[in-house]
């Protein structure tokens, strides 16, 4: 099957904000987009998007999940960067709209259609290193998806990184494009050391996230995950999972940990940790790297409350339990 990600649909829903106001919607072909060299976002990154999945049910209905929490996390990533403000009705408009059309190519579970909104600035104005671009555009790409660690299940390998940062630590909750390119060089770094599949960032020795997904453990009957701060995203995955834990009867604790405790933690028998997000679903971590020695986290191999809660989030996304959160929009 081909990489995540690398397989678009023919055509996207686009709108271009200019003279202070968004145009008409409009679905165009996928295939190139037209900008200036000049281009706020090719010099200055500004730039932001989403990431987010519409499934498809037994009965052959296509549902998205939790449009809304992705919409207004590009809503807040688009303020912090000093983009144009997006019509949230209107972007939820688009993804309804372009999905509908491509309704037909949504993958069978495992499978599901990622749609990624893209939002950026369009002002060819190179002198504008400290000044927000005046004009943007916002597309709605899909891309049909199956997998997204090759390997399915397997536990994973994080290699805990002390030193270097994911991005700085106010940009952290935003969803932009330069905090993914700056991540990307200590986590080829960390594959080619130590074949570690992720890093998990903790600067100053504070446990974060990981490059593309948020970080759990499992106690018992406790989940937890790190406090809410600027410092890192702000998953759409990770509030579900502590939802889904709540209503299994498990206590959520929201704190920050350090790598110390991680470490004290990992060494009892039966903790888990898990990585959550949109593309990782909800994927346990078996061995953590730290200076050199190798950790298992518990057994070291997937646990079961990670396929409990893995199990549960896919059953209301693929419509076999009931939508009690109201998460899905039907299209
Ligand atoms: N952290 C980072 C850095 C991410 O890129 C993602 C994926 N969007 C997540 C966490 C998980 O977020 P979500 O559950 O909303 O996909």
């Amino acid at each position: 099957m081909a990489a995540f990600g690398s397989v678009f649909m023919p055509k996207m829903a686009v709108t271009n904000f200019e003279n202070n106001q968004w145009s008409d919607a409009a679905i165009v072909s996928s295939d190139s987009i037209q900008m200036h060299p000049g281009a706020h976002v090719l010099h200055y990154s500004s730039t932001c998007f989403e990431g987010l999945k519409a499934f498809r049910h037994e009965d052959g209905s296509v549902h998205i999940f939790r449009m809304d929490q992705n919409i207004k996390r590009l809503a807040q990533s688009s303020r912090l960067l000093a983009l144009p403000e997006i019509d949230e009705e209107q972007v939820a408009q688009m993804i309804k709209d372009v999905v509908a059309q491509f309704a037909d190519d949504v993958p069978e579970p495992p499978g599901s259609m990622y749609i990624r909104p893209t939002h950026f600035g369009t002002e060819a104005a190179v002198g504008k290193a400290a000044a927000p671009s005046l004009t943007s555009m916002l597309y709605v790409l899909l891309s049909p998806v199956g997998d997204y660690f090759a390997g399915g299940s397997r536990a994973l390998r994080l290699l805990l990184d002390e030193t270097g940062m994911r991005c700085a630590p106010h940009m952290g909750m935003i969803k932009s494009g330069g905090n993914y390119a700056s991540a990307l060089q200590p986590t080829m770094q960390a594959k080619a050391d130590v074949e570690a599949d992720q890093v998990l960032f903790c600067p100053n020795g504070d446990v974060t996230e990981t490059g593309a997904a948020n970080f759990l453990l499992v106690d018992g009957n406790e989940i937890i995950t790190k406090a809410l701060d600027t410092s890192f995203l702000h998953g759409v995955t990770r509030s579900s999972i502590l939802s889904l834990a709540a209503d299994l009867g498990m206590t959520v604790t929201e704190r920050d940990f350090t790598v110390t405790e991680l470490l004290e933690f990992a060494a009892k028998p039966g903790v888990e940790a898990m990585l959550s997000g949109t593309a990782a679903v909800l994927t346990s971590v078996g061995t953590l790297i730290h200076n050199g020695q190798e950790h298992k986290v518990g057994s070291g191999e997937t646990g079961p409350i990670a396929q409990k809660l893995r199990q549960a989030l896919n059953d209301i996304q693929w419509g076999k339990a009931p939508d009690t959160h109201n998460w899905l929009t039907r299209i």
